[in-house]
């Protein structure tokens, strides 16, 4: 049942150089993450320098969060393991324990690893919440054993990445074991165009693209949503392609079937 929340590696499919803009955040990560993921034995000498086991990446929705966590396990050579609240519920809805015992199982069994924890608000939220499940509070307590086992194992190659946009429902105990906490923000114009040179990197572009002027006009978007406006640019030209394909469809029955122009003419016009 976790197979299907695993990526090894290869198949993870996002690099750094997908992502475009967030320099600082990318920096911090390769700092914090990579080397102490690739080469541990750096790391076990003094108390100062443990590798870190727990960073959150918090900001708006679409913003790069899970993008960024991916290129860290894919950069690092570890495998990706993608846990969240809607694993739980669909696939093992009443075992949120077992679950998570599972998991740091698996990520130590095949570390390096990275669990990525998103929506950790969800899986992690302030525990003194009234109407809690008692399922759902015995798992908390078996995530926050098991991660604090990773802890105390300086040289277990096994990090947890976090992602919130709502990083004021953390509980305060799931704080604490996040010391690196990142902010992705939403882009400001020149990171805009950064972002949609990254997204349109492999298109067929007039040359008269401008990046600045599109980057000028889209305030408050984040990279989901440039995304998807390039997407729905891309399908301008199809849409186009349609139409034009329509008008010769009608062209074709006003000729050769002229029963249906009647029919068509009577129901569309
Ligand atoms: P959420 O908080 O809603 O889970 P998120 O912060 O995890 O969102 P992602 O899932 O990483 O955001 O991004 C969604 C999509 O937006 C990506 O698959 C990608 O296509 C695009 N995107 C977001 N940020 C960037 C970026 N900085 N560079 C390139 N593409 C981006």
């Amino acid at each position: 049942r976790l197979l299907g929340d695993v990526i090894p590696p290869n198949d993870i499919g996002v690099t750094f150089d997908d992502i475009g803009a967030l320099e600082n955040v990318k920096d911090t990560l390769k700092e914090l993450v990579m080397l102490p993921l690739q080469r541990p034995e750096l790391f076990c000498k003094g108390q100062l320098t443990k590798p870190c086991k727990g960073i959150l990446l918090f900001g708006p929705p679409g913003t790069g969060k899970t993008m960024l966590a991916k290129a860290v396990a894919t950069e690092a050579g570890a495998n990706f393991i993608n846990i969240s609240m809607s694993s739980i519920t669909s696939k093992w809805f009443g075992e949120g324990e077992k679950y998570v015992k599972a998991v740091f199982s698996l990520a130590s069994k095949i570390a390096p690893s990275v669990i990525f924890v998103d929506e950790v608000d969800s899986m992690l939220g302030r525990r003194e919440n009234p109407g809690e499940h008692e399922a759902m509070r015995k798992m908390k307590n078996e995530f926050m054993v098991n991660w604090d086992g990773l802890r105390t194992k300086d040289a277990e190659r096994v990090l947890v990445l976090a992602a919130t946009n709502r990083p004021f429902d953390l509980d305060e105990a799931v704080i604490r074991r996040l010391p690196r906490r990142l902010m992705v923000n939403l882009p400001d114009v020149p990171n805009r165009a950064k972002i949609l040179k990254v997204i349109l990197a492999k298109e067929d572009l007039s040359p008269d693209v401008d990046f600045d002027a599109v980057a000028s006009m889209t305030d408050g978007y984040s990279g989901s949503d440039l995304k998807n406006l390039c997407v729905a640019a891309a399908h301008r030209p199809i849409k186009e392609i349609l139409e034009k394909e329509k008008k010769v469809c009608v062209f074709f029955f006003l000729h050769h079937q002229r029963p249906f122009r009647l029919n068509w003419m009577h129901l569309h016009l």
